[in-house]
């Protein structure tokens, strides 16, 4: 039943692995009318659409053959990607065209009643931009940088978002998205999910398509890392995976971290604990993208602390590497220019084995800051078009027959 259900015609199609009728009866082995009656519900949705085919694909000369494709148009996506000091938000299409996109400051630890409220207050403006309502949202994606327990939406134990732990995000964010935006309704889905995930998501996805192994590393004010293992997040098992700005480091054990402890990655490389150090040398800094903007114009002592905050990171990252065996580790967030990447690479060829190491390509980003919009915009398109949702909420929304 499951394997006939217009979802799975929806997945095929999709994924390029069926796109015509004649394919979907193929590969599904359903008859030419179960075929036709699945489509009229996607149809029906405006799920899908019909385009003329190339005449490529009709050799003999005969009328070619229809297409069958997504519609990436036929809703919306709202997302957001909150640091610590500033938050980005975006319109996109089901496809990840940015329709619409704001950024500003937006202070995480004023708490995720005043900030999901400013969110929503952002989202009307982007929705009234594209000319669009709340009926045109299929979902809301949200970028955190903290550990999440996907299953309930809720951050857990954030070290560097004080007042959000355990904290109703999706209810929250569903109050305000129906407070705030025309035609904006009380049960939209919102997925929430670590930084460093989304962006391990969106860079494999465009960039590394066949990498089945990828590991992310996110420095900017806090250290985090994405695994995504054949095309999925590897999230472990309640989302604390990739947490490795806590791992503790023998030899520092006098740094006081965010998260209580002494001696962790994050109090000795972080954007954060850059700006502090590289305030105490005189150069006054207050934030991960401080210390970016002191590596833009190659400040010296800006250059030599990314160095040596590279090479820390690079010496955890040779166990890390060692464990996951990845084809790409990409390197991200505000500390990811040169002087960090060689540190990285001094001590991560230095400590792994070569075996691990021999096909391991060490790249920056490609996506830049917006690596976690797309990140959330395509797991919420994923959830809402899989198989068993899609059948769920076409179910939900037809008409009784
Ligand atoms: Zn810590």
């Amino acid at each position: 039943m499951n394997q006939a259900s217009a979802g799975h015609l929806l997945q095929l199609i999709r994924n390029g692995t069926a796109t015509t009728r004649g394919e979907l009866q193929r590969v599904t082995g359903l008859s030419r009318s179960t075929v036709a009656h699945r489509l009229d519900q996607l149809f029906r949705a405006g799920w899908i659409r019909e385009t003329a085919g190339d005449p490529v694909d009709a050799p003999t000369g005969g009328r070619p053959s229809l297409r069958l494709e997504f519609d990436a148009s036929h809703a919306v996506v709202l997302v957001a990607d909150l640091e610590t000091r500033h938050a980005r938000a975006a319109v996109l299409d089901l496809g990840g065209a940015m329709l619409a996109e704001h950024s500003g400051s937006l202070m995480i630890n004023q708490g995720p009643d005043e900030v999901l409220d400013r969110l929503a207050q952002w989202f009307a403006l982007l929705l009234e931009k594209v000319g669009l309502t709340g009926d045109a949202v299929c979902g809301i994606g949200l970028s955190v940088p903290g550990p999440v327990d996907v299953v309930s939406g809720q951050v857990v134990q954030p070290p560097i978002m004080p007042g959000w732990d355990r904290y109703p995000m999706p209810d929250r964010m569903r109050r305000a998205f129906a407070a705030h935006v025309s035609g904006g309704g009380p049960e939209i889905p919102v997925l929430v999910e670590n930084d460093a995930n989304l962006m391990a998501y969106a860079e494999q996805r465009l960039g590394y398509p066949d990498c089945s192994a990828f590991l992310l590393v996110k420095v900017s004010t806090g250290i985090g890392a994405g695994v995504v293992v054949d095309g999925e997040m590897y999230r472990g098992i309640d989302g604390a995976a990739g947490d490795i700005g806590h791992i503790r480091l023998s030899d520092h054990p006098h740094a006081l971290c965010r998260c209580g402890s002494y001696g962790c990655l994050a109090a000795v490389a972080s954007g954060r604990a850059l700006a502090e150090q590289l305030t105490a040398a005189g150069v006054p800094t207050a934030s991960g993208s401080g210390v970016r903007d002191q590596l833009a114009i190659g400040q010296p002592d800006a250059v030599r602390l990314a160095r040596e905050a590279g090479q820390l990171v690079g010496g955890v990252l040779a166990t890390v590497v060692t464990l996951l065996n990845p084809g790409v580790l990409m390197i991200a967030g505000d500390l990811s220019g040169p002087p960090f990447l060689t540190g990285v690479r001094e001590l991560l060829y230095q400590r792994a084995m070569p075996r691990t190491t021999a096909y391991l390509q060490v790249v920056t980003s490609r996506l830049g800051d917006r690596a976690g919009l797309a990140g959330a915009g395509a797991m919420v398109v994923e959830s809402l078009y899989a198989p068993d949702r899609a059948d769920s909420r076409l179910a939900a929304g037809a008409p009784r027959e």
